[in-house]
């Protein structure tokens, strides 16, 4: 049979109708569409996507089997890898990736790996599946600080090797940015908690409402009998700009404006009690996967126009092409090679326009991109009543602060060798706080080698 050089193709909600709603954009593959996809998989002897993959799920395998119509056994042969997924297979940016990887891509679309781990993830998760039975006890006791993908991976690694282990999350539901951040549209929080509960099974404890650095430190947890601990905090801290008017009312970071939606339920407004104000013109100052996401979410909750601004061109912004593609086919609005110097607002605080900057491109930056170069004497006023400030985020700071004898770099991240080795003994770390704000499936391959390494340890101890 010759080689289909297409995907078969993802249904969608229709954009005028999901933009009214917060449900899931993308419907799933249904058995058959999953079996003719399954069937594009040339099974390589050497094959790349596997080394593509940051947690390298045998992906040949998981695909046979769905050829194979064995849906439940595609879908373990991936747990042997990844706890989280229906969550991976929604949010990995799979074009960087495995996909990247795979040999249909030199001449058309690659094998849908991500759409097809979804539907095996979704496929298990709908028959009531349980984890397998727990390990015998090692008699060692880890605590893992915050219950994203990170601590979540390292939690269930270890509690798999046998290992007493208990998240300690400061949020009063376990996720990370699964939960307070990615919004219901993209990765729906029952999925969510459907996977979180599979690690439940595996015998891990999750203490939520428990910030650490303020009700117990580091140094404590060792103390009480902890034989080991490893940091997952993440980079939650919102980086602002520091341009003038960036305490208006109506200046919103893209944290805060989208946990609010999520976890306070803004979206649910007036049935739940914590409403968002969203104005008619919104601005998002950032053109990433978070700004993405700010954009699309003020457009649910009410906007008229939604703009994203910013200082590069099309060809720079760094959301994902898909993300930047549901958003534009929703009316998120693009303005490009402009960047706001200032906020203006009314004598009642609340903001009115922003002042911006035109700019051109000159040669390639450090990072590879074109440096944005501002056009002298180009300012102009644009306004619009809500600014959304979506520029990058910095590390959670209280566990490092509370933390003697942990190095930092100068960005403030921890820093911990390939298997998450710190400078304090016993102390492991891992994901966004390591590496800076990068990705989930990063966070969980670090996760993961953490959990071999911290395990090393304790057989040494
Ligand atoms: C809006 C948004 C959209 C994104 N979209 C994508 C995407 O589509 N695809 C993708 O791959 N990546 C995406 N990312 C990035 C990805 O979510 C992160 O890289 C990933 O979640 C990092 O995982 P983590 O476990 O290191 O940290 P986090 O997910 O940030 O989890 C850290 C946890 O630690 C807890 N914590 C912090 N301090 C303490 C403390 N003192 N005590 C106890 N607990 C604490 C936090 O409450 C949190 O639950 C997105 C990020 C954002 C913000």
């Amino acid at each position: 049979m010759p080689l289909d050089l297409n995907k078969v193709s993802m249904p969608t909600q229709e954009p005028d109708k999901r933009v009214k709603n917060f449900k899931e954009v993308a419907l799933g593959f249904n058995e058959e569409m999953a079996v003719k996809e399954a069937s594009r998989c040339i099974q390589c002897k050497k094959p790349g996507c596997v080394a593509g993959c940051p947690v390298n799920i045998d992906i040949p395998a998981f695909i046979k089997l769905i050829t194979e119509k064995d849906f439940m056994g595609a879908a373990n042969k991936i747990k042997e890898k990844n706890n989280l997924p229906a969550i991976c297979g929604r949010v990995c940016p799979q074009e960087n990736q495995c996909e990247k990887r795979c040999v249909l891509a030199k001449k058309g679309a690659p094998v849908g790996i991500g759409r097809l781990e979804r539907f095996a993830a979704d496929y298990q998760l709908n028959s009531s599946c349980e984890n397998p039975l727990k390990a015998k006890s090692t008699g060692r006791k880890v605590a893992v600080i915050g219950a994203g993908p990170a601590g979540l991976t390292c939690a269930a690694d270890l509690a798999k090797m046998g290992h007493e282990v208990t998240i300690f999350e400061a949020l009063h539901v376990p996720g990370g940015v699964l939960m307070y951040g990615i919004p219901e549209f993209r990765l729906p929080k029952k999925i969510v908690q459907a996977e979180i509960d599979l690690i439940k099974q595996l015998g891990v404890t999750i203490e939520v409402n428990s910030v650490v650095g303020k009700l117990v430190s580091v140094d404590e947890l060792l103390e009480q009998g902890f034989d080991a601990v490893f940091i997952g905090t993440g980079a939650g801290l919102p980086y602002f700009m520091n341009i003038p008017g960036e305490n208006l009312n109506g200046v919103y970071s893209a944290n805060e404006f989208l946990t609010r939606t999520n976890l306070m339920k803004a979206y649910d407004f007036p049935n739940a009690a914590t409403p968002i104000r969203v104005g008619e013109k919104v601005a998002v100052i950032g053109a990433g996967n978070v700004a993405m996401d700010a954009a699309r979410t003020a457009l649910r909750l009410g906007a008229k126009e939604s703009y994203i601004v910013y200082r590069r061109s099309k060809d720079e912004i760094p959301a994902r092409l898909e993300e930047l593609e549901h958003a534009v086919e929703e009316g998120v609005q693009l303005k490009l090679l402009t960047s706001p110097i200032e906020i203006l607002g009314n004598e009642q605080g609340w903001v009115t326009a922003l002042k911006c900057l035109r700019y051109e491109l000159g040669e390639p930056d450090e990072s590879g991109r074109r440096r944005p170069i501002p056009i002298k004497g180009s300012e102009y006023l644009f306004e619009v009543d809500t600014v959304i400030m979506a520029i990058g985020q910095g590390p959670n700071p209280l566990v490092l602060q509370t933390t003697p004898g942990l190095d930092l770099n100068k960005r403030g991240n921890i820093v911990a060798d390939e298997d998450g080795v710190t400078s304090k003994p016993g102390v492991f770390a891992g994901g966004d706080i390591v590496t800076g704000a990068a990705t989930v499936i990063l966070a969980m391959g670090a996760g993961k080698k953490a959990a071999k390494a911290i395990d090393d340890y304790l057989a040494t101890k």
